[in-house]
């Protein structure tokens, strides 16, 4: 973990999951639209301080801090380290997941266990600390997936893990009344990442490719593009929501 810029003056995103794919580019996009940014990161430190370089050498203000999202203690630490660098924390992006494939006959124990808690406990995590200590005026974005709606064969866990996720938006955009903060999900479609094509036969993916009336695979950026309104001024008056980004798929 390096923390080290100083600065009380902007707003504070923490994105994680961010060393890669889709956080990466929000963690940019972030930094891009006059956010300090801080990129978590499970294990590949090597790309999130690549990532933090990269920002900073553009301008902007980023930098790293390692934590599994599925392990309480570890989000607390994170927190504590973000509110001892920049001060507090403004908008959370809660990005960070695993998805694991097969139908149910063929799913196994760790399959499931794993999928839970990373995408829904790992979440349940961070946005309980973000309910202790968001300030107030800020920004939780959540992460579901369009496959919450698609339900294709072989998805089911992490569907559910991405529909649990969906349900806590909800609870939580209510339970924030007063502090002036709002709380959203994105669900994507297919974007073209590792998580994506880890796996996947040529012909599936061309398949999902052709899904949407757009006729492509979603880009990072896109994602990133609807996560930077929700997190931003013209995003205000969203809350409660799940914005599916996907191209039209469903
Ligand atoms: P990705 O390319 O596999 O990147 C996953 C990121 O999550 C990495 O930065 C990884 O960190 C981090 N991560 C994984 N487990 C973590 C943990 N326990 N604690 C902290 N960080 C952890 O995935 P992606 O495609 O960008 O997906 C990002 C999010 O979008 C996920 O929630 C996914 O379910 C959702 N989504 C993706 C798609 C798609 O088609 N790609 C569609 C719909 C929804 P390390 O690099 O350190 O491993």
């Amino acid at each position: 973990m390096s923390l080290t810029h100083e600065s009380h003056e902007s707003k504070v995103a923490l994105v994680t999951g961010a060393s890669r794919g889709i956080g990466a580019a929000i963690a940019r996009q972030l930094a891009r639209d006059g956010f300090m940014v801080l990129i978590n990161y499970a294990n590949n430190a090597r790309e999130a301080e690549a990532l933090a370089a990269q920002i900073d050498k553009a301008g902007g203000h980023a930098t790293t801090v390692q934590a599994d999202v599925a392990e309480p203690a570890a989000v607390k630490r994170m927190f504590d380290a973000a509110e001892a660098a920049f001060g507090g924390v403004d908008v959370l992006v809660n990005n960070a997941g695993i998805m694991r494939l097969a139908k149910m006959a063929d799913s196994d124990d760790t399959l499931f266990d794993s999928q839970i808690a990373i995408n829904l406990k790992g979440t349940f995590n961070t946005l309980r600390e973000a309910a202790r200590r968001l300030r107030d005026g800020g920004r939780i974005i959540n992460t579901s997936s369009s496959v919450v709606g698609l339900y294709q064969p072989g998805y089911a866990v992490y569907a559910a893990t991405k529909a649990g996720v969906e349900a806590m938006t909800h609870i939580l955009s209510k339970e924030m009344r007063g502090r002036n903060i709002t709380v959203n999900t994105v669900a994507p479609g297919p974007v073209a990442t590792d998580l994506f094509f880890e796996g996947k036969p040529q012909e599936v993916i061309d398949h999902l490719t052709k899904l949407t009336p757009l006729e492509r695979l979603g880009k990072p950026e896109d994602v990133a593009n609807t996560i930077s309104f929700l997190a931003g001024p013209a995003g205000g008056w969203v809350n409660g929501q799940t914005l599916r980004a996907n191209g039209g798929a469903i």
